[in-house]
């Protein structure tokens, strides 16, 4: 039971003090100076405690926050965060897409990491209420078809170096720049995840979406770059699960040896996956539009069934789904010294599977097509 004094996080309560040193929107395509991110000119924070629960949040000028350097984040990882965006409609309007999933996600990440619980729909409305603020500016109208990232985090703030749970939290929500990553020109190029690294594990927490799991993954990706790959893509276990490819989760489309017109990919169960709201969305928009063609698995597959796929012409597209990376078609997967390449289609954008699903999406995300996923700020 929760103490007597004890307040949920109400955004009902949110205060506001505006900033009086509005700064210049960046140019489009514009996302960083001098690798720092641009933000809007406001941020939302709420402050909690194990005695007191929620204190009301603030809405106030973007800047920097004050920690103890024995904050309980900078040791111990007790972070989680989300990602989402704020769309320019080519309708005008101001769009989210699906950010009750996002704040349910949230709170899923912020307890597994020992962080507070909330209400999911008042972090939305807080969402929300940073968006109407900094929107309008920050997304002209003159701007269709454009977008800012939207970051709400939880932080651990306990000034403790006790390895403890901590008795003091922070929730921040930033507007930020970056940019459109959707379409590397030529397709995403993946290479496999090296033989000793694994990004996550069977009773591990890999579907949560905590820092913990970004860190480590980063010197496999720098590595991989600096070879001219573009992503990871995450194996697991001595059969080589596909997993996920970087932060988007990954999609084949192939035929099955007896000739069936499938899309494949990894499945939620054992939670070695993040449960991405793209993801989700493409596989019920896949099976709503294109079922009758296609048949839409979610399974446990191997990139040795990759791989044999290409070796018999079978494999026909691949593409990787997040909000950063959108829908974007991968051209070639480096497993052990072999080359997969995969077709990018006739305009070589993406295979017809890839650009249909693509498209559904971008017409809910910029108000093309009037649906209940488009939430309108
Ligand atoms: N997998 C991982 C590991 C991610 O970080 C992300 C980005 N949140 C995704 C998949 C895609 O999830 P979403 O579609 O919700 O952005």
């Amino acid at each position: 039971a929760l103490p007597l004094e004890y307040h949920e996080l109400d955004a009902s309560k949110l205060t506001y003090s505006l900033t009086d040193r509005s700064r210049d929107v960046p140019p489009l395509g514009v996302s960083d100076i001098n690798g720092e991110t641009i933000c809007t000119d406001h941020m939302i924070t709420a402050a909690w405690s194990a005695k007191g629960g929620w204190e009301a949040p603030e809405l106030k000028p973007y800047g920097p926050l004050a920690l103890m350097p024995t904050a309980s984040v900078l040791h111990y990882a007790t972070e989680c965060f989300e990602g989402l965006k704020a769309y320019r409609g080519f309708d005008g309007k101001l769009r989210l897409f699906r950010p009750d999933c996002n704040c349910a996600r949230m709170l899923m990440s912020s307890v597994r990491i020992s962080l507070p619980s909330f209400p999911p729909e008042e972090l939305e409305k807080l969402i929300l209420a940073l968006m109407a603020i900094d929107g309008a500016k920050w997304l002209p109208r003159d701007r269709p078809g454009s977008f800012i990232y939207l970051r709400p985090t939880m932080i651990g703030t306990q000034s403790a170096l006790g390895v403890q749970a901590p008795s003091k939290a922070l929730l921040y929500i930033i507007a930020s720049y970056m940019p459109s990553m959707d379409a590397p020109n030529g397709g995403l190029r993946l290479h496999t995840s090296p033989d000793d690294m694994v990004r996550a594990w069977v009773g591990g927490f890999g579907y949560a979406k905590v820092g913990a799991n970004y860190g480590p993954s980063l010197l496999a990706t720098q590595e991989a770059r600096s070879r001219g790959f573009g992503q990871i893509l995450w194996l697991y276990g001595e059969k080589g699960l596909c997993t996920e490819a970087g932060a988007s989760n990954f999609f084949v489309v192939w035929k099955t040896p007896e000739g069936k017109m499938q899309m494949v990919t990894a499945p939620l169960d054992d939670r070695l996956i993040l449960d991405g709201v793209t993801r989700r969305s493409v596989l019920s928009l896949a099976r709503e539009h294109l079922g009758d063609e296609v048949e839409i698995v979610e399974r446990k597959y191997t990139i040795d069934e990759v791989v044999q796929a290409d070796a018999d012409g079978r494999l026909l597209e691949s593409f990787a789904a997040g909000t950063a990376y959108f829908v974007c078609p991968i051209s070639l997967i480096h497993h052990r010294g072999r080359d997969v390449r995969i077709s990018m289609g006739k305009a070589g954008e993406g295979g017809p599977i890839t650009l249909k699903l693509k498209g559904l999406l971008k017409d809910i995300m910029y108000g093309n097509m009037d649906h209940a996923w488009g939430v309108v700020v």
